[in-house]
């Protein structure tokens, strides 16, 4: 049996994070890569659960060492993918990864094979109402992230799959599907 690699984009407070938890949670198959960044971790988030949070300086050295299957910047910090964890799990199960654009785009000419999943809002009101009802960002932080939400979604074309997260049990699915026809 040949495991995926699946990367999931598309904006902030699409559900992304919704979508990847529940179908780590019902497959034994499916291992989902955890990040490096140089956030500071939100209330609630675990040290090499939701992320390994990595100063600039640690951060820097693991560029050099060229230990990031691919990593980008924004909102002012880092974001990677560890590359030894991902190649080694693919040996025995599917990896998905929930990275942004520029990072899929990446991990797919490092990794032909990978997947490239772009969730997309029912509506950009119906978006903002997701990221401000989430309430783990101040307005400026939000703002910052609509912002970017044209930038990504100028990039579907590139993507294999595009999935509408209008009803998150479809949506899941939806992507469970794509793991099993690949
Ligand atoms: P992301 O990881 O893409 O930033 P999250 O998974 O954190 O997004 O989702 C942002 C907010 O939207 C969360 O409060 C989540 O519960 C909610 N949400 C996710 N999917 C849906 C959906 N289909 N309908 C309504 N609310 C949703
Ligand atoms: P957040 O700060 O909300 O957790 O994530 C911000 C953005 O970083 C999201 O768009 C998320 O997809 C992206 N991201 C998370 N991990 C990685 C990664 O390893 N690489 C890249 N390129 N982006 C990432």
């Amino acid at each position: 049996m040949k495991h995926v690699l699946m990367a999931v984009s598309g904006p902030s407070g699409v559900g992304k994070g919704s979508i990847v938890k529940t179908i780590i949670s019902r497959r034994e198959d499916i291992v989902e890569s955890v990040s490096c960044t140089t956030r500071p971790p939100r209330e609630g988030e675990v040290n090499g659960r939701e992320y390994f949070f990595l100063s600039h300086e640690e951060f820097q050295k693991r560029i050099e060492e060229k230990d990031f299957l691919e990593y980008d910047e924004h909102f002012g910090n880092y974001y990677g993918t560890p590359k030894s964890f991902v190649l080694e799990t693919l040996k025995t199960k599917s990896v998905i990864m929930e990275i942004d654009v520029v990072g899929s785009l990446q991990a797919k000419e490092v990794y032909p094979d990978c997947v490239l999943v772009m969730i997309v809002p029912p509506s950009l009101e119906e978006l903002k109402r997701r990221l401000i009802g989430r309430g783990t960002e101040d307005m400026e932080k939000i703002e910052n992230r609509l912002a970017r939400i044209e930038y990504e979604l100028s990039h579907k074309d590139k993507y294999d799959y595009v999935i509408v997260n209008d009803d998150l049990e479809t949506a899941i699915k939806e992507v469970e599907k794509i793991f099993d026809r690949e």
